[in-house]
C-alpha cells in the first residue's frame, strides 16, 4: 500500500470512527493502538477492505506515513498524551505534526505546543465534538496550535467535518492552546444547556404532574421552534424509550450525574478570568448535589413538606417554561462568549466568535438553530461586546422575560429546584441594573480593611478612604485583600 495521508493513535470509539470517516474521504490511514488486539480487531472487522493500515508499534506507524509526517491522537487525555509525544519525539523529523484531538486542558496545550516547537516538530490541539456519531459521520474540530501546521491538515479535516450551508464546521481557532479553550466552553455550554433541559423536564414532571407522553410531545414540539436542538431532539426520543416492563426508563435512571471535568474546567477558568459563569457554574454543582443520593434521601425525610400541587394553567405553565429555558439559554451563550472574549484578550488569541458559532452549528452535541443568531449577531458586528447588546437578542429576553419570570416564581412556590433557569434570571437582573449593592461591599471592605472605594461624584480612580468607628487611623490598605 502507498504511504498514508495520516496516521491516528487511540482506536477507542472516537478514533475508530474518524478513522473511518478519514477512509470515507478516500484519505489513507495508518493506525495504531497501545493494546494490540483492538488494532487487530479493528482492521479484520470494520476496516477491512478499505485503504487503512493496521500498525504494531510506533516506529511501523511512522515509517508508513508521507512527509511531513501526520500523527493525531485520539486518546485518554491528560500524562497519557505527554507519554506518546516523548516516544514519538525521537521517531519524527523536523516539520512532522502531532496533533491531539482528545480532550486536553488547554493549559497542558499550552505547555505541549511549546515544548513539540522546541523538538522542532509542531503541535496541534484540536477539540473534537460530535460523539460517537459525529466522529463518524461529521464532528466539529476546533483546531489551535503551531499555525504552520494548519494547512498540512486543513484539507483533511474540513472534509471530514459536518457542514452546516456548505461550510465546514472546522475552521482555525488560534494560536497555543485556544482550540482546546474553545472546546472546553464547549463542553461548559453543553453542561448548561443539558442543566436547562432537565429543569424543564422536572419542572414538568414534579412540579405540573405531566405524564411522559405529553412531555415527550412538548420537547419534540420545542424542536420545530427556536430552541430546535440536538439535544431537546434527543430528550423527547428518551421520553419515548420504555423499559422491559413497558414503563419510562426514564424514570428507572439514577438521579446521580457523572462528569469528566470538562465542566469544572470552564468555571475555573471563569473563575481565574473574573467573569461571570453563573449558569454553567450553576449547572456543574447541580451534577455535584445530584451525586449526595443518600444524603438527599435522609434529607427529604426530614424536611418533608405536603406537597404543594399545581392548580393553574399547565398549557400556560408550558409556554412560560419554554420562554424561561429560550432567554437563559441565552444567558448561558452570552456568559460562555463572555469568558472566551476575555480569555483571547487574556491570552492573546485573535477569536473569530463567528467562526466559532458556525463550528458549533453542526456536528457537536450543543448544536442549534440558534446558533445561527449568534453567528448573525457577529456578522453584523465583529467587536459585539456582549450578546445581550444584539438586537436580535434583545427583542428575543423582552418576549420571554414575563413567562420566565413566572417559571421561576413557580419552582420557588412548588419547592423545585431550577438552579440554572433562576441563576440565568438573576445574572440577567444584575446585568441589566445600573446600580448593584457593590457601594456597600465596598464600604464594608473599607470599614474592616481600609480597602478605600470610589465614589459617584468623583472621577473613576480617586480612592477615599473613611475612618468608619472613628477609632482607625487614615492609613489605606494597599496589598491585604478579600
Ligand atoms: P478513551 O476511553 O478516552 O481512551 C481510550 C484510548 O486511549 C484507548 O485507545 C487506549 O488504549 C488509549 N490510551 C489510554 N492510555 C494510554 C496510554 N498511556 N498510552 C497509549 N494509549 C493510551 O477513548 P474515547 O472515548 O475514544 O476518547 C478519545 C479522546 O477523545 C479522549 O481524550 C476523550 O476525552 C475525547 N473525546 C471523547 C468523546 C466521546 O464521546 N467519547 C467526545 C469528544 C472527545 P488501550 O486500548 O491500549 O487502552
Amino acid at each position: 500500500m502507498s504511504q498514508a495521508d495520516i496516521g491516528l493513535i487511540g482506536l477507542a470509539v472516537m478514533g475508530q470512527n474518524l478513522v473511518l470517516n478519514m477512509s470515507d474521504h478516500g484519505y489513507r490511514v495508518a493506525v495504531y493502538n497501545r493494546s494490540p488486539e483492538k488494532t487487530r480487531h479493528f482492521i479484520e472487522g470494520p476496516a477491512d477492505n478499505r485503504t487503512i493500515s493496521g500498525c504494531y508499534s510506533l516506529e511501523e506507524l511512522v515509517a508508513s506515513l508521507k512527509a511531513p509526517r501526520k500523527v493525531m491522537l485520539m486518546i485518554r487525555a491528560g500524562s497519557a498524551v505527554d507519554q506518546l509525544i516523548e516516544q514519538l519525539t525521537p521517531l519524527l523529523e523536523p516539520g512532522d505534526i502531532i496533533i491531539d484531538g482528545g480532550n486536553s486542558r488547554f493549559t497542558d496545550t499550552n505547555r505541549r505546543v511549546k515544548a513539540v516547537a522546541d523538538s522542532g516538530l509542531r503541535f496541534l490541539g484540536c477539540g473534537i465534538s460530535g460523539g460517537e456519531e459525529g466522529a463518524r459521520h461529521g464532528p466539529s474540530i476546533m483546531p489551535g496550535g503551531d499555525v504552520s501546521a494548519w494547512p498540512e491538515v486543513r484539507e483533511i479535516f474540513q472534509s471530514i467535518a459536518a457542514k452546516v450551508d456548505g461550510q465546514p464546521c472546522c475552521q482555525w481557532v488560534g494560536e497555543a492552546g485556544a482550540g482546546h479553550y474553545v472546546k472546553m466552553v464547549h463542553n461548559g455550554i453543553e453542561y448548561g444547556d443539558m442543566q436547562l433541559i432537565s429543569e424543564a423536564f422536572h419542572l414538568m414532571q414534579r412540579g405540573l404532574g405531566l405524564e411522559v407522553e405529553p412531555m415527550q410531545q412538548v420537547f419534540a414540539d420545542w424542536n420545530k421552534g427556536v430552541l430546535d436542538s440536538y439535544l431537546v431532539e434527543i430528550t423527547a426520543e428518551i421520553l419515548q424509550q420504555r423499559d422491559t416492563d413497558g414503563l419510562p426508563l426514564i424514570d428507572k435512571i439514577l438521579d446521580s450525574a457523572g462528569q469528566k471535568g470538562t465542566g469544572k474546567w470552564t468555571g475555573i477558568s471563569a473563575l481565574d478570568l473574573g467573569i461571570p459563569l453563573t449558569l454553567i457554574g450553576e449547572a456543574v454543582f447541580a451534577r455535584c448535589l445530584s451525586a449526595l443520593k443518600e444524603q438527599r434521601l435522609r434529607a427529604e425525610e426530614i424536611y418533608a413538606t405536603e406537597r404543594i400541587i399545581f392548580r393553574g394553567d399547565a398549557i400556560q405553565a408550558v409556554s412560560d417554561l419554554h420562554d424561561a429555558l429560550y432567554a437563559s439559554k441565552i444567558i448561558s451563550y452570552a456568559q460562555g462568549y463572555m469568558l472566551m472574549q476575555e480569555a483571547a484578550r487574556e491570552y492573546g488569541w485573535n477569536l473569530s466568535y463567528g467562526d466559532i458559532a458556525l463550528m458549533w452549528r453542526g456536528g457537536c452535541i450543543i448544536r442549534s438553530r440558534f446558533l445561527g443568531n449568534i453567528k448573525d449577531a457577529f456578522d453584523n458586528d465583529a467587536a459585539l461586546e456582549n450578546l445581550l447588546l444584539d438586537e436580535f437578542f434583545i427583542t428575543a429576553i423582552k418576549q420571554c422575560l414575563p413567562g420566565w419570570r413566572k417559571t421561576v416564581a413557580r419552582g420557588i412556590e412548588l419547592g423545585l429546584p431550577l438552579p440554572a433557569l433562576s441563576s440565568a434570571l438573576a445574572f440577567f437582573d444584575g446585568y441589566r441594573c445600573g446600580r448593584l449593592p457593590a457601594n456597600m461591599l465596598q464600604a464594608q471592605r473599607d470599614y474592616f480593611g481600609a480597602h478605600t472605594y470610589e465614589r459617584i461624584d468623583r472621577p473613576r480612580g480617586e480612592r477615599f478612604h473613611t475612618d468608619w468607628s472613628g477609632q482607625g487611623g487614615d492609613t489605606p490598605s494597599t496589598s491585604y485583600d478579600v
